[in-house]
């Protein structure tokens, strides 16, 4: 195994992480990794189709269920989870919030931030996520911020792909094969009962970002893959 990294990643909504980075959190943790997410909101109002069309529903009862389905996904991926409960529709992180994101970018010192892509049309919320873990981060890296913790290096930051990625101006460059670990991811998403309409619909997807991982390296091997989006240049010394 390579020594142990820390990998972060930002969730606006209880289920984006599982739908948007499950397999690339559970291949991360079956390495020896260590994978933390950070969950902004449990998506009651939002993404929570599922819950409201049971009698009786309340705010508080959807925010419980999307919470325990989200922690069940995360223990099958075999990440840490933690929740702030910032709102929904929109998400409006409190100074308290971007204060607690920084300490965790100081104290994990995550080596990589997965988080959502620029823009996305469909969900205001997720640019919100976007813009926060980019401002917590830079916050993270300046001397002077007061935030207990080390100041962060410079962790490259990893865009998952969004649901309608043409409309969001999504270019996969990176393909992960995630084939050792979709059984897992798949399970992962079965726990998000609230969305079921969304478990074929994202195994459809890896199906075709496996395809297309094929025809672009050769590895037949390869059944199944998540699509990245680098924001920063990667920083190499060499090409191969
Ligand atoms: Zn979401």
């Amino acid at each position: 195994m390579d020594s142990e990294k820390n990998i972060l990643v930002i969730s606006a909504h209880a289920a984006d992480f599982v739908w948007r980075a499950g397999g690339a959190i559970a291949l991360y943790h079956r390495r020896g990794h260590r994978v933390r997410v950070l969950c902004l909101s449990f998506g009651e109002r939002g993404e929570s189709q599922g819950a409201w069309k049971q009698p009786g529903m309340t705010i508080e009862r959807v925010k419980q269920i999307r919470k325990d389905e989200a922690a069940r996904a995360a223990e099958i991926l075999g990440a840490e989870i933690r929740f702030f409960d910032t709102g929904d529709y929109p998400i409006q992180p409190s100074d308290q919030v971007i204060q607690a994101m920084v300490e965790e970018f100081r104290r994990y010192q995550p080596e990589a931030i997965l988080t959502h892509s620029v823009s996305d049309p469909y969900n205001p919320d997720h640019s919100t996520a976007h813009e926060l873990t980019l401002k917590t981060r830079v916050y993270a890296q300046a001397l002077g911020y007061p935030a207990e913790g080390k100041p962060l290096a410079a962790p490259p930051v990893f865009m998952f792909e969004p649901h309608q990625p043409e409309q969001c101006n999504f270019r996969p460059q990176i393909l992960l094969d995630i084939t050792p670990v979709f059984d897992i991811k798949r399970k992962a998403m079965e726990s998000m009962v609230a969305q079921e309409h969304l478990w074929e619909y994202c195994t459809d997807l890896a199906k075709r970002r496996g395809t297309q991982a094929v025809r672009n390296s050769g590895r037949k091997e390869i059944k199944y893959a998540e699509a990245y989006e680098r924001l920063y240049p990667q920083v190499t010394g060499e090409f191969l």
